[in-house]
């Protein structure tokens, strides 16, 4: 069974959700029902649901949903993160249905009657659930910045990947040169 088109937005919706917000500073991207609009608006055609708008108890439900995803990425291994997994998508009423749009017959698990949060829900767990028996529970990783905690799935081949975007990687790499550089010049004054 092909469920391969769980694989690649609904990872990154996950991702992105959980990332929205900052973990070290607080920063917070969903601040109100319209961000949480703006947020599934945003997205590929094919993953964007038409049609309604956040209400303030559906961006409380999302942030719920956002709290339980982080659960997932901070889980201590796969069993921790696969019981939470199902529970998301128990919560969120994921079942499969046959779809008829687009390239012909396949499955979706999300209801486009539901409500954000139940959608989001059963759109990322089912993402996450594909990520982790494609990929295993090793891909999913937090930002080793310093300065930030983002999640993200590691897709590299060799599964070497260790910041959660190229900014944090290249911030890194100029710290721990600069690191170098200062341990270079102190060594060499007290000589
Ligand atoms: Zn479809
Ligand atoms: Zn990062």
């Amino acid at each position: 069974m092909d469920f391969s088109h769980y694989s690649d937005v609904p990872v990154q919706i996950a991702v992105d959700l959980v990332n929205t917000l900052d973990a070290v500073s607080g920063e917070e991207k969903l601040a109100s029902p319209h961000d949480v609009t703006e947020f599934i608006r945003s997205r590929d055609t094919d993953w964007c649901k038409p049609g309604w708008s956040a209400t303030p108890s559906d961006l409380d439900d999302v942030i719920a949903l956002r709290f339980r995803l982080r659960m997932i990425f901070d889980a201590a291994d796969e069993s921790a993160a696969a019981d939470t997994i199902n529970c998301v998508l128990s919560e969120a009423g994921a079942v499969p249905r046959l779809s008829l749009h687009g390239e012909g017959p396949h499955l979706h698990f999300e209801s486009d009657d539901d409500r954000p949060a139940r959608w989001l829900g059963a759109v990322t767990a089912m993402g996450l659930t594909v990520a982790l028996i494609e990929g295993g529970f090793e891909r999913f990783g937090t930002c080793m910045s310093s300065s930030c905690d983002d999640v993200f799935v590691d897709g590299s081949r060799n599964r070497s990947r260790r910041h959660c975007s190229d900014t944090c990687t290249s911030r890194e790499n100029v710290a721990a040169h600069r690191a170098r550089q200062r341990n270079a010049a102190a060594s060499s004054d007290a000589k």
